[in-house]
């Protein structure tokens, strides 16, 4: 069955699958195993050796590129993993130009350990694509976006970027772990490379950590794989397993996070103790016209910040939540709340974490598929 034309919330649970050759079964099985048996040396089926390819995680490969509107797809052991595979695409001397307000994680990996390597990072307010132009030289290779931003949710215009990127021959990787294909398909809008944290929504079950990268040119899907197998970070069978079952009810599980999102949003908004909420929803959001144009919907990833609340009551208040989860990660159909400045965010320096907005009493809601009156009773209860 070919299934490069169907619908995405089809494409989320049949894209790039086909039942298995040997007993038919509809859900690939896990194949947990390193190795496979050869009729003569070098006289294998395809697969020879786990690290280079395995069954099961061809499934989910195949199932990433589907989604993505992608050609090839690639599955590592973490989001991290996969970040740290576009990387190693680069040489001492080369230059990156980031989104300047970045998961913590990836701004830990940019500065303490590729910088090592001689690997220069620039960090940019992307918000508005003419400034990166300003950052750009003969020694720029690539342009690392993420859109929505965590945790400020602000949102860069992917083809505008992807156009200048173009002009100057630079590479776009956008980390589309936020939106997932479900809201934005970056490949459509002219980036070059799709990562994810699978770990999140993709996953959508917080019971897994997963990675992946997806791209349509051959040359470059080439040049991944090289990488992938000789560093070898990749995503276990059972852990392939478990995201590929995640991905068949993306769409549905989107669809809910969106409208709880909408409904918390605007709860907070509207509230008399609450100072500041971002979500790319509202009409007053800075760039509330681009998020409509490459986004299906916004989401539920919210963050606000309580009125005149600094460190201290900020933490009082998520300690004091039921149905939200005090807890890292996010994307899972339970809801989660974190605090940024002493968790996911801790790891960058306070002058350059406040300088991007994320203050001492910004709080990020992982809105999760719950009935919405019993998390905007959670939320009433902890703020007053
Ligand atoms: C979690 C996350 C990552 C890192 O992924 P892991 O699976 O935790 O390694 C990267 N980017 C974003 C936006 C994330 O939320």
């Amino acid at each position: 069955m070919g299934t490069k034309n169907l619908k995405f919330n089809s494409k989320t649970i049949h894209g790039g699958q086909q039942p298995d050759e040997a007993y038919g079964a509809v859900m690939p099985p896990i194949y947990q195993t390193s190795t496979y048996a050869q009729s003569t040396p070098g006289g294998h089926k395809g697969y020879a050796y786990s690290r280079s390819a395995n069954p099961t995680r061809t499934a989910l490969e195949n199932s990433l590129a589907s989604i993505e509107n992608g050609e090839f797809g690639l599955a590592f052991a973490s989001g991290l993993a996969a970040i740290d595979a576009v990387m190693k695409l680069l040489s001492p001397g080369d230059e990156v130009l980031a989104t300047n307000d970045i998961y913590g994680g990836s701004y830990r990996l940019f500065k303490r350990v590729f910088e090592n390597y001689g690997i220069v990072f620039h960090f940019v307010d992307m918000e508005n694509p003419e400034r990166i132009t300003e950052h750009i030289n003969t020694k720029t290779k690539l342009l690392w976006l993420e859109t929505p931003t965590n945790p400020m949710m602000n949102i860069v215009d992917i083809k505008a970027v992807a156009q200048i990127a173009k002009k100057h021959q630079l590479l776009v990787a956008v980390d589309n772990t936020f939106a997932t294909p479900y809201l934005q398909l970056p490949l459509d809008l002219g980036a070059d490379i799709i990562m994810h944290s699978a770990t999140k929504y993709l996953g959508g079950h917080s019971d897994v950590v997963v990675g992946a990268l997806v791209v349509k040119d051959k040359a470059l899907a080439d040049r991944l794989y090289f990488i992938q197998n000789a560093s070898g970070a990749v995503c276990g069978p059972m852990d392939s397993f478990l995201v590929l079952r995640g991905i068949k009810t993306l769409h549905v599980r989107m669809q809910r996070h969106c409208e709880n999102g909408k409904a918390i949003a605007e709860y907070l908004a509207k509230h008399p103790k609450i100072d500041k909420v971002y979500w790319p929803g509202f009409e007053n959001h800075p760039n509330h016209s681009v998020a409509k144009t490459q986004m299906k919907d916004f989401g539920g990833m919210i963050s606000f910040v309580p009125k005149g609340g600094d460190y201290q009551t900020s933490i009082k208040m998520v300690e004091r939540l039921n149905i939200f989860t005090l807890a890292e990660s996010l994307g899972g159909v339970e809801s989660l709340v974190g605090h940024p400045a002493s968790m996911s965010h801790s790891g960058i320096p306070k002058e350059e974490r406040v300088k991007a907005g994320v203050v001492d009493a910004l709080i990020r809601l992982s809105v999760g598929i719950e009935d919405q009156a019993d998390l905007i009773a959670d939320l009433e209860q902890a703020i007053q």
